[in-house]
């Protein structure tokens, strides 16, 4: 998704395999860096958590080279594993609410080290199917969680064959009620997931309230908190208040999630999963030694696997402690304060909801008069315009016929604080240079191509989303011919046009089935050999 128009002829040349030198492999290797977005100094508000301190950086990377060649698989072979994966776990359930010299329940808390937040979510979701399972349950089981929980778990309810059941929220404050969840409790739910916060939104689900429900229901409940887990323990409200408790110091709470590589500043492929009690935990792991190879024990989806990450996270953990990650914390609170701030002063815009964490989402403020109003992706256009990647989501109708509009999402990192200076008018002056611009429509983007949309599958009434070839049934010669038409096959380096609003109305105004096979087709041919 670079934007900065870096010189690709030059960052691809590529050399043939066996005639490169280190050097020449390396310095190609830094060829292409260059053309990324830049992961360092705050510019991109997603994806990457930049502490701000180099020297955790170095440390992270000496760690992991240091476990380089070391097979996580095994850590009976290779002890270390062992070691570092304990204590993380130790440091994660203090930090988490599941110390064992605070629990009433006598369950302890256990976990593991995944690879990242959507293999804690699957895990999450597997090892309450199977529970659900051993417990008599038949069928198809469902996954109850607000519309707005991470896409991992619609992921996971494909992939373990389980029905997601989305609850509506609320298109103003994106937040649910917990008597809709508590609502849909029943025999066939396997798993209810709260989110701390949710990430389109930044909303604290009702996790007391949903979680006593589902207690009382013998309903297993997950609290993801992927993104809030390593930050939220130190997070307060504008009055220093703490927030209400949503870890698993909530009774109820079964299992919870925090990655690392988000808050713990790790590098990418690092997170933990916890769960109330031995054998909830037990039931995540395949085992089988129905093979004539070595007995296999995976607590994990992968088999033989990294342990680098682990090993940066632990190593970041050692040096900071709870005093380091407050300290941190502290910066990225600052930061978004001053943020959402700004935001509320920008006549046209409004913050969703009442955010809470380092994130929040900004959309159109209805009340002004539409000439007085910013569509949040224009404005995020021109953020990017100016040096400040924004990220753009997508409106959805839900279930009961409420649309969510159409959003821009800040994740606020440590480093923010020191970059506001910039940011701050960065994101005002934004705002004044595309206000009164209505949103992108989806229609006139394809009214607008060669033949009003006639090489859609379908014609433009595909738009509707009632004719039109089901996804399925598009090949990829034609799901590209699409593309092109679109003008989304234009660039030789995968970058994505600079302005992305067009982009995001057509994701919106299309049918879901369509759009997903149209971005499957366009992420494989930015990837594969041309
Ligand atoms: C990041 C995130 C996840 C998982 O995402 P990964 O990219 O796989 O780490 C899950 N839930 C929430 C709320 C998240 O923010």
């Amino acid at each position: 998704m670079s934007s900065d128009g870096a010189d690709d002829g030059e960052a691809d040349r590529g050399v043939n395999p066996g005639t490169a030198t280190h050097d020449e492999v390396l310095a190609r290797l830094r060829a292409l860096r260059a053309a990324d977005a830049p992961t360092h100094g705050g510019h991109v508000l997603s994806y990457v958590y930049d502490s701000g301190r180099p020297d955790l950086d170095e440390l992270a990377a000496a760690a992991a080279r240091e476990m380089q060649p070391v097979n996580g698989l095994d850590p009976t072979t290779f002890t270390s594993v062992a070691a570092l994966e304990r204590e993380v776990v130790e440091f994660a359930r203090l930090l988490l609410g599941g110390d064992p010299a605070s629990d009433r329940t006598g369950d302890d808390v256990v976990g593991s080290v995944t690879s990242g937040g959507t293999e804690s979510c699957l895990l999450a979701v597997k090892t309450a199917r199977d529970l659900w399972r051993a417990s008599g349950g038949m069928g198809t089981p469902r996954l109850v969680a607000p519309v707005t929980v991470h896409a991992a778990f619609r992921k996971a309810a494909k992939l373990f064959d389980v029905h997601f059941d989305g609850v509506p929220v609320s298109p103003l404050s994106g937040t649910v009620e917990a008597s809709a969840i508590v609502d849909r409790l029943g025999q066939d739910v396997a798993l209810v997931v709260v989110s701390a916060p949710s990430y389109p939104f930044a909303a604290l689900d009702p996790i007391g309230e949903v979680a006593a429900a589902c207690a009382q229901a013998g309903v297993a409940c997950h609290v993801d908190a992927c993104i809030g887990g390593w930050i939220l323990p130190f997070w307060s409200d504008d009055d220093g208040a703490v927030l209400p408790p949503w870890d698993l110091r909530v009774p109820g709470v079964t299992s919870l999630s925090a990655d690392l590589h988000k808050y713990g500043y790790a590098p990418k492929g690092v997170s933990v999963l916890l769960h109330r009690g031995r054998d909830r935990h037990r039931a995540q792991y395949f085992a089988t030694t129905d093979w004539p190879g070595y007995p296999v024990v995976n607590p994990t989806l992968l088999g033989s696997k990294p342990a680098g990450a682990l090993a940066a996270a632990w190593a970041i953990i050692q040096v900071l402690g709870k005093n380091g990650f407050a300290r941190l914390a502290d910066k990225s609170l600052r930061a978004t304060r001053v943020l959402l701030q700004t935001v509320e002063r920008i006549e046209g815009l409004r913050v969703v909801g009442d955010p809470v964490g380092p994130l929040f989402a900004v959309a159109t403020d209805e009340s002004v008069a539409e000439d007085r109003r910013v569509d949040p992706h224009h404005w995020a256009d021109a953020a990017r315009a100016r040096g400040w990647v924004l990220q753009q989501q997508p409106g959805i109708v839900q279930e009961n016929g409420v649309r969510l509009p159409h959003t821009t999402h800040l994740t606020v990192t440590p480093v923010t604080e020191d970059g506001l200076g910039e940011l701050v008018p960065v994101l005002v002056g934004a705002a004044d240079a595309v206000r009164g611009i209505p949103a992108v429509s989806g229609a006139d983007v394809l009214g607008a191509l060669p033949g009003g949309g006639a090489a859609l599958p379908g014609g433009p009434a595909a738009l509707s989303g009632e004719t039109g070839p089901s996804a399925g049934a598009l090949d990829s010669q034609t799901a590209a011919t699409l593309l092109g038409a679109l003008g989304l096959l234009d660039s030789a380096d995968g970058a994505l046009p600079e302005r992305m609003a067009p982009f995001l109305a057509l994701i919106e105004a299309l049918p879901h089935p369509l759009t997903e096979r149209l971005l499957t087709e366009l992420l494989a041919r930015v990837v594969e050999p041309r």
